[in-house]
């Protein structure tokens, strides 16, 4: 799978102040990268400088397997980005708009706008003009702008904020559409850690300008699942009972004799019955769930997210 977005060293300084402080991202081809981090984590700062709208500090950005910095111009070519909310002309509608931008960009591809048009659903707003819209129908008119000159990659900074719950659904349709129908890169930021939970097959999650983590889908699940936990008197033994009887293979021993599985939630009882009949002490059997969210609070040292 090839790397569409690679920093190194990435670092962005305000008056000594890191706002972005040696950052490695990898984004690879045809995923949706979440970007999550609170107010002020380094987000927007990250973005802007993938855009070539701010120079780092240090550091090295590579986008498509070029250095950005080199090539810039051809790489942004291929970029459709929303930074902060889109702005257009109020007193002109959605296609006017569009076609002015079109003319800018130096797009001529015949239906490009009835195209970007229609994949946000705007297509049927011939009359309206956009000072009427919605913030959520702004995003969408944003989207399409971005997408008029077909890009490969999309940069999205923030695209839910101030959009109620069914303006989030829908731009979190459209997203996954453009991800799985037409094969673009998203590259997505966020401050809101369930809405990235839906939408990502990669969290990067950013702090005080530094990246805690970069996780995938699978790893987001196996962070959200179910486990039972025994508190044992012998978890050497315990561990090899579970093995040899049950067959399994998944669980962590921890201090004090706690042991958590994470397979046969549901057997609790006979896993028991086989821990005493081998003269193992249970004092505890609890079924649980590690929280992705318990996970990043823990990361980020205290307070949740979203
Ligand atoms: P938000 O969602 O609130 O925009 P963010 O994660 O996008 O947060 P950034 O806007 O990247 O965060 O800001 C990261 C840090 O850098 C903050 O402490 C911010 O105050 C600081 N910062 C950003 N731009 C500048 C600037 N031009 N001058 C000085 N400090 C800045």
């Amino acid at each position: 799978m090839s790397e569409i977005i690679k920093t190194s060293h990435l670092t962005k300084t305000y008056q000594q102040q890191h706002a972005v402080d040696q950052l490695h991202l990898t984004v690879n081809q045809g995923d949706i990268y979440g970007f999550l981090g609170r107010n002020g984590a380094g987000k927007t700062t990250t973005i802007r400088m993938l855009l070539g709208l701010i120079k780092p500090t240090s550091g090295r950005i590579e986008i498509f397997g070029e250095n950005f910095f080199k090539h810039q111009k051809d790489i942004l070519r291929r970029i459709g980005s929303i930074v902060e909310v889109p702005g257009f002309y109020e007193n002109l509608t959605a296609k006017e708009n569009l076609s002015i931008n079109a003319k800018i960009m130096g797009v001529h591809k015949r239906n490009a706008l009835e195209e970007a048009l229609e994949i946000v659903d705007l297509q049927h707003e011939t009359k309206k003009l956009v000072g009427q819209y919605s913030l959520g129908m702004k995003q969408r008119l944003g989207i399409a702008r971005a997408l008029l000159h077909y890009p490969e990659l999309l940069i999205l900074d923030e695209p839910t904020n101030g959009l109620d719950p069914i303006g989030i659904k829908e731009m979190r349709n459209m997203i996954q559409t453009l991800a799985r129908e037409r094969n673009i890169t998203i590259f997505v930021s966020s401050h809101i850690l369930s809405e990235i939970e839906q939408l990502a097959d990669h969290i990067g999650m950013i702090h005080e300008g530094k990246l805690l983590e970069e996780i995938s889908f699978q790893q987001m699940k196996e962070r959200n699942r179910k486990y039972l936990e025994f508190q044992v008197s012998n978890d050497h033994k315990a561990a090899m009972i579970l093995e040899k009887h049950f067959g399994i293979v998944d669980y962590v021993v921890h201090l004090g004799g706690n042991i958590r599985i994470y397979s046969h939630v549901g057997q609790q009882g006979k896993i028991n019955q086989a821990l005493v009949e081998h003269g193992i002490e249970v004092f505890k059997i609890m079924i649980n769930e590690d929280r992705l969210e318990d996970y990043f609070t823990k990361l980020v040292g205290g307070g949740a997210i979203g």
